[in-house]
């Protein structure tokens, strides 16, 4: 019932081209699947079976989703710290890369400015949504002061040339040296909780929206290379849809009018969801007669990836498709919810950028 929008064509994509399985063939096995799973957003993965296989015997395993310091966090992001603290509980132990030799190379981002926005705009709403970083099983690094996952990049980058770097990513001779290096990094990320130092092999998931498959398929062949020297198991993943904009297309910090961000005003996330994007009719009376299109509706998808109980989901959704409910009244309890919920996250986020500061200190090595 709820898998409510539509732009699939990089989903099936991935799908039909790439190996990816339909997440819906493992759910089964999931006995309290995260809301996300349920309705769909996370709609694929890659060698599930094997973290399946870890959170039901208790054997370690380990998740690894790193964070590009460029821009504000939206409500998009959120999304992937619901699942982290999901894993968490099931035993996890979870990396979180700061990818600031990326926003350096791609985005002339200085260190020092990275850093800043990691601790203030990232780690900090981190730890007010509720993902405890300051516990032992998570490691939060950034990646030019972690020489373990550096010294990594440039042993796996021995069996990586050129060529391999342009027909998966499209460099050119103006590509620079450093930007070539960040694919090697993102493995090294992505295979490194698999060394000694962290206990040797394990299942490794790494949950991403489907324009990072290549990274991934990078990182498992880079797992295959070099399986003789360091026992890889090749990394698993999960494909999860992007969240729309207000306007429709794909939520994203560069365009603020169309994104909520985690520091938006309460008015501000009022004003925006009252200009979303809506699957109602024409007039009152179609949609009162017709019912409304849930499916087409960036409203009714914040409620898919906010609301967590299915009751609630479920009876707008209903009253939608039935026509008792038109979509000013709804838009102003979605917005009454999100506005609760974003006056939550800053009155937290405000005791917690010190907190921020001293774990980042504290865990790099
Ligand atoms: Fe969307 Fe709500 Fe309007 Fe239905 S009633 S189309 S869910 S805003």
């Amino acid at each position: 019932m709820i898998d409510p929008w539509s732009s699939e064509s990089l989903n099936h994509k991935i799908i039909e081209k790439f190996g990816v399985r339909p997440f819906k063939e493992v759910i089964g096995e999931i006995k309290d699947p995260h809301w996300l799973m349920r309705r769909g957003v996370i709609f694929g993965q890659r060698d599930y079976n094997k973290i399946l296989k870890a959170m039901k015997n208790k054997e370690d395993f380990a998740i690894v989703t790193g964070m590009m310091p460029s821009g504000k966090m939206h409500i998009g992001h959120k999304m992937i710290i619901d699942q982290l603290i999901w894993y968490e509980k099931k035993g996890a132990e979870i990396f979180i890369p700061i990818a600031d030799m990326e926003a350096y190379s791609t985005r002339n981002k200085s260190f020092e400015e990275s850093k800043k926005i990691a601790i203030e705009e990232y780690l900090a709403n981190y730890l007010a949504l509720g993902l405890d970083i300051t516990k032992d099983s998570i490691n939060v690094y950034l990646q030019s002061e972690n020489l373990v996952v550096e010294d990594l990049a440039y042993i796996l980058s021995k069996k990586v040339n050129f060529s391999e770097l342009r027909a998966i990513y499209g460099f050119d001779e103006s590509t620079s040296i450093a930007q070539t290096y960040i694919p090697i990094i993102q493995a090294a990320d992505i295979l490194h909780p698999q060394l000694d130092e962290f206990g040797g092999p394990k299942p490794v998931l790494v949950p991403v929206g489907p324009d990072q498959d290549p990274h991934i398929r990078l990182s498992r062949d880079l797992a295959s290379r070099f399986k003789k020297e360091y026992s890889f198991i090749l990394p698993s993943s999960t494909y999860h849809k992007f969240m729309s904009g207000i306007t429709g297309g794909k939520m994203s910090s560069s365009k603020p009018n169309d994104a909520i961000f985690l520091t938006d005003p309460p008015k501000v996330v009022e004003n925006k969801i009252m200009q979303a994007k809506t699957g109602g009719r024409e007039t009152l009376e179609d949609q009162r007669k017709y019912g409304g299109s849930p499916k087409d509706c960036v409203v009714y998808e914040i409620l898919i990836y906010h609301v967590e109980d299915d009751k609630k989901v479920k009876d707008i959704y209903e009253k939608c498709k039935n026509g008792e409910i038109i979509c000013g009244e709804c838009k102003k309890i979605v917005a009454e919810h999100m506005k609760k919920l974003i006056i939550d996250i800053g009155k937290k986020r405000e005791k917690m950028v010190e907190k921020a500061a001293r774990v980042l200190e504290e865990s790099n090595g």
